[in-house]
């Protein structure tokens, strides 16, 4: 603690991201980046970015990227919004939309096992949440966000469990959250690995914004791009927050990889393929070693063994130069996520389950 932090800064608790070692070469399944390279048209938009013209700021209202994710998803790019990352979009969704104040029937509901930035946020900007919890099976179940609220926000398909839901669940909750007058911010990061997106959805529930990442499904987690969907009142109010942080959040050569890389879908499908091909084939191969699987929509499986702990077996791997994800908290301290890697990365993984387990 220092004197010159304010109360604020006194009282945060930040999010603390995955480990990104420096020191010694891990195979790194830890923060679920994709393990193949982003596209080369990506690349090269960037090459020919880095010029002259960083001379000059950006374009504030990053109208190439926002025009060629609204011609992807077909939609206007009035209904586009573009962040520096995905967290960055979140960060100002829970600043524009959800309330401050004390009055519980004000808090945001999200689940109890969820992306823990989330209460970050809250607590950031003083907005008041309640915790929903996970089913017995780790499962969101919408029933229990029909109450009273502020309106509320997971990822589909959540994490760190990796399981979905379908939009027979997800839209019947943004209509409900919509007639109450309340936003519903679903996190769409690991959508491209097997869940429905609803983003067709977005001009019959207004109240709807969907956040998407080029961190995962794009290969481009270091260049810092993130975009969200949604009704253009929504997009303004997220356009108004921004105004009074920051007018350029995405440089020259992000806006120029993030406009590349949502014009390539045929790249990007053949990518994460295989990377699904991989979840598919890691997870069989470890149920058969005995192992407990949530069944995976994302790009990260989240799995324990019955006679490990969570922690031991983190261990045991890092030992071994693999780095994956732990959670230490409640009942899902015993589990790891994996982010899926190429097939040989996931080989030496498998072979360390093998040696760790005795199996
Ligand atoms: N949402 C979820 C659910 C995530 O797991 C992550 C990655 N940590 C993000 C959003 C943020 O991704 P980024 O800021 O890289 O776009």
């Amino acid at each position: 603690m220092s004197v010159y932090w304010n109360s604020r800064t006194k009282n945060l608790k930040p999010y603390i991201p995955g480990e990104q070692p420096r020191d010694r070469h891990f195979i790194k399944l830890n923060t679920n980046e994709n393990p193949y390279p982003p596209s080369p048209a990506v690349i090269e938009a960037i090459q020919n970015a880095a010029g002259d013209r960083l001379r000059l700021y950006p374009d504030p209202a990053c109208s190439e990227f926002r025009e060629a994710a609204a011609a992807r998803y077909g939609v206007r790019p009035e209904q586009v919004f573009a962040g520096n990352g995905s967290d960055e979009v979140l960060a100002f969704a829970f600043g524009a939309f959800f309330e401050t104040g004390l009055n519980s029937e004000s808090a945001v509901l999200f689940p109890d096992i969820t992306y823990s930035f989330y209460p970050v946020y809250a607590a950031l900007w003083g907005i008041p949440f309640r915790t929903v919890p996970l089913d017995d099976n780790f499962s969101i179940r919408t029933a229990d966000y029909k109450i009273p609220s502020g309106g509320a926000v997971f990822p589909n398909p959540n994490a760190p469990t990796g399981k979905a839901l379908p939009l027979a669940d997800i839209l019947p909750l943004a209509e409900y959250l919509g007639k109450n007058g309340r936003v519903f911010i679903l996190d769409e990061a690991y959508a491209a690995f097997g869940a429905d997106s609803a983003v067709p959805y977005i001009n019959e529930h207004p109240n709807l914004l969907t956040v998407h990442t080029l961190s995962k499904s794009a290969s481009l987690a270091g260049l810092r791009a993130g975009f969200a969907i949604g009704s253009a009142e929504l997009i303004e109010g997220l356009c108004r927050i921004r105004d009074s942080f920051n007018s350029y959040t995405l440089d020259r050569l992000a806006l120029a990889g993030a406009a590349a890389a949502v014009c390539d879908p045929a790249y990007y499908d053949g990518i994460n393929r295989r990377v699904t091909a991989s979840r598919e084939r890691v997870s069989a191969t470890l149920r058969g070693l005995g192992f407990e699987l949530l069944p995976s929509a994302a790009n990260f499986i989240f799995m324990k063994h019955p006679s490990i702990s969570g922690a031991a077996f983190f261990s045991a791997l890092r030992e071994r130069g693999i780095l994956v994800r732990h959670f230490n908290k409640g009942r899902i301290a015993d589990y790891l996520r994996v982010t899926i890697g190429t097939d040989e990365e996931m080989d030496v993984f498998l072979s360390a389950c093998r040696e760790i387990t005795g199996s």
